[in-house]
């Protein structure tokens, strides 16, 4: 069976585990920690990085960080997982969707403006696949009236959008570590990434369940006490260990990544060049990091079709987001601005290639041979 992902592994992640357990020091914030968050402001130009024990949490420190406050208003794409909306509505937010581009499934900047209010605190623009949404224009936006941006990099890791990381181009980024995106530390795992210099010392304080931690161990404060709310947003050395060892092969993983998705593609051109199918579009402004490949079908009749004569061939393809809009909780904390012309009806075509880090040859010929014999045989 092919299966739909599985979670890197480049060699020293057991060596520096071991290397953990054995200092004696497994809660977060020692060496591994540490030496993560120093690769990360090597290599991202920011403020300050923090790993948290998931992009969600990243995503509830962000929220807390903002200063949502019940009533508050949050403009971001329907089409996206639930923790992105979650993290707002849990401090008493009101979601407000917007339509997505059909060429990349990231929010349609040009729709933004009209869906602020006086209510509007913030928007969230999430990288789809690890494609940049449009930050330039955003940010513009979001300057003219006032509005922190919040980019929910969860897939975006060594993505960049003219040349800038993403996570590094809005006030705040969130990314995930979990098993299923490009690098991850042991399973589960987030990083705040803070670029906009008044909320750094706040974020230390929400991290350490809302006391001055941070500032006494850097000898700061003579004693650390209660200061602010906050929660455990710390990861355990045992995850950073792992992660270290994925950070110090990045270029190895993300290589491998694109040149799989740049076989798909070029093997499924053709597909799309007879109308069969459409493949992902990256805009100029993007380089992406290999996330994820997707393609989109006519219509869901013949997505279901595909997914299951994948299956028949032992490969797992799923579909992704239900649009949030019309889910159950999104009844009640949401509202859709404007048409959904695009969310709904480009979600129901849309499924997932395998794409993993050392996917084999054959496995990557078995998948392209099997999509096309589908389209050979209807
Ligand atoms: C994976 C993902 C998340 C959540 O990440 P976790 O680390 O599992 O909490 C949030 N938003 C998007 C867009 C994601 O893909």
């Amino acid at each position: 069976m092919i299966r739909f992902n599985l979670p890197p592994v480049v060699g020293r992640e057991m060596e520096y585990i071991a290397e953990a357990i054995k200092s004696g020091k497994l809660s977060g914030d020692n060496t591994f920690t540490k030496r993560c968050h120093d690769w990360f402001m090597q290599q991202l130009e920011c403020k300050k990085t923090l790993l948290t024990p998931s992009c969600t949490h990243a995503l509830e420190m962000a929220a807390i960080l903002i200063d949502i406050q019940p009533g508050d208003e949050v403009i971001m794409p329907s089409y996206t997982f639930v923790s992105t909306a979650n993290a707002f509505v849990m401090r008493g937010a009101k979601i407000v969707f917007v339509d997505i581009r059909p060429d990349t499934m990231n929010i349609d900047e040009t729709l933004i403006e009209a869906a602020i209010t006086e209510k509007t605190k913030a928007i969230v623009p999430v990288h789809y696949a690890g494609v940049a949404c449009e930050m330039d224009t955003i940010l513009e936006i979001a300057n003219r009236h006032g509005l922190v941006v919040v980019e929910d990099a969860a897939q975006a890791m060594m993505s960049r959008y003219k040349g800038r990381h993403l996570g590094t181009v809005g006030h705040i980024g969130a990314f995930s570590f979990h098993e299923t995106k490009n690098y991850t530390s042991g399973g589960e795992g987030g990083l705040l990434i803070i670029n906009d210099e008044r909320f750094v010392e706040r974020a230390e304080i929400i991290r350490e369940k809302g006391t001055n931690r941070s500032l006494f161990f850097r000898g700061m404060v003579d004693k650390y006490s209660w200061v602010d709310i906050g929660s455990s947003y710390l990861p355990c050395e045992l995850q950073a260990a792992y992660l270290l060892a994925q950070l110090e092969q990045v270029e190895q993983i993300n290589q491998n990544r694109l040149d799989i998705w740049h076989r798909y593609q070029d093997a499924l051109l053709q597909l799309q060049q007879t109308g069969e199918l459409k493949l992902p579009s990256i805009p100029e402004s993007c380089q992406h990091n290999a996330h994820m490949f997707y393609l989109k079908t006519r219509d869901l009749a013949c997505r279901t079709a595909l997914i299951d004569h994948l299956k028949s061939r032992e490969i797992i393809a799923p579909f992704h987001y239900i649009p949030l809009h019309t889910s159950t909780a999104g009844v009640f904390h949401s509202r859709f601005h404007g048409e959904d012309n695009f969310t709904t009806r480009e979600s129901d075509k849309l499924l997932r290639l395998p794409v993993y880090y050392n996917m084999t040859d054959d496995d990557i010929s078995r998948v392209i041979t099997s999509v096309r014999d589908f389209y050979a045989n209807t």
